[in-house]
């Protein structure tokens, strides 16, 4: 089931390359694992799947412990500060830096560790009351704050879309986030680089693709549906 899910995901991210005249090698598949046992992402590794997402840091711990070390880990849920020394390591990428107080734990604990943390900030494009990130308006300010920061290194942006019926309607998000880092690569901030743009889910991520996302992160499409809201 999660092999055949898996096939299904690539052949769509493979046709949203192809309409949009894209290599397939421009984008990542996350395989988002969250609330999900490690024998089901065994199954997913078995159909192809490398890098893996999860949101909350205990889980992506425990799962770490006990899979193979070439997995690559991405942080993508809301991290608090208290848990940075846990997943810095760990993870490849954190998806999910909204404040220069957060940014300045992950330097903090990176310069301990003597390791270089890779990071997106994530951006409230549509600007949803219940969700984390950083207004479109406060990005560059943000970025500024935090890109001279030691052994930090802001890969891109992120969004997370709002829930919709028709996918269609989140392609201004996407559209959005592509412009502002296009707009801030021309800026040419100090180790600050706009190559990786994480945007769209089960639900919307080939118009993500048309779009200009570089990562998607799909939970639902490859696992099933979660048990419960997270
Ligand atoms: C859960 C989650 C996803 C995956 O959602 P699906 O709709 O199941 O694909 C993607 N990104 C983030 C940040 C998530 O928390």
């Amino acid at each position: 089931m999660i092999a055949e899910n898996y096939r299904e995901v690539e052949q769509k991210i493979c046709e949203a390359c192809a309409r949009s005249g894209r290599s397939r090698s421009e984008v990542t598949l996350i395989a988002v694992s969250k609330t999900k046992p490690v024998e089901m992402l065994r199954e997913a590794m078995e159909a192809g799947a490398e890098v893996f997402g999860e949101n909350k840091v205990q889980e992506l711990c425990d799962k770490y412990e006990v899979l193979p070390r070439n997995i690559h880990w991405h942080l993508i849920g809301h991290l608090q500060r208290n848990k940075v020394k846990y997943v810095v390591e760990k993870a490849e990428l954190i998806h999910s830096v909204d404040s220069l107080r957060l940014a300045e734990e992950i330097s903090k604990e990176a310069v301990k560790k003597d390791i270089q943390a890779n990071i997106l900030i994530e951006v409230n494009v549509a600007e949803e009351e219940s969700k984390f990130g950083v207004t479109v308006e406060g990005t560059e300010e943000l970025i500024r704050q935090i890109a001279p920061l030691p052994h930090i290194h802001i890969r891109g942006l992120m969004t997370i879309a709002p829930y919709v019926e028709d996918p269609e309607e989140n392609r201004i998000i996407f559209r959005t986030l592509k412009k502002l880092a296009v707009d801030i690569k021309m800026k040419n901030i100090d180790n600050v680089d706009m190559d990786v743009l994480s945007m769209g889910m089960t639900g919307d991520y080939q118009v993500a693709i048309e779009e200009g996302a570089t990562m998607v992160r799909v939970g639902t499409g490859i696992f099933g549906e979660r048990d419960y809201l997270v």
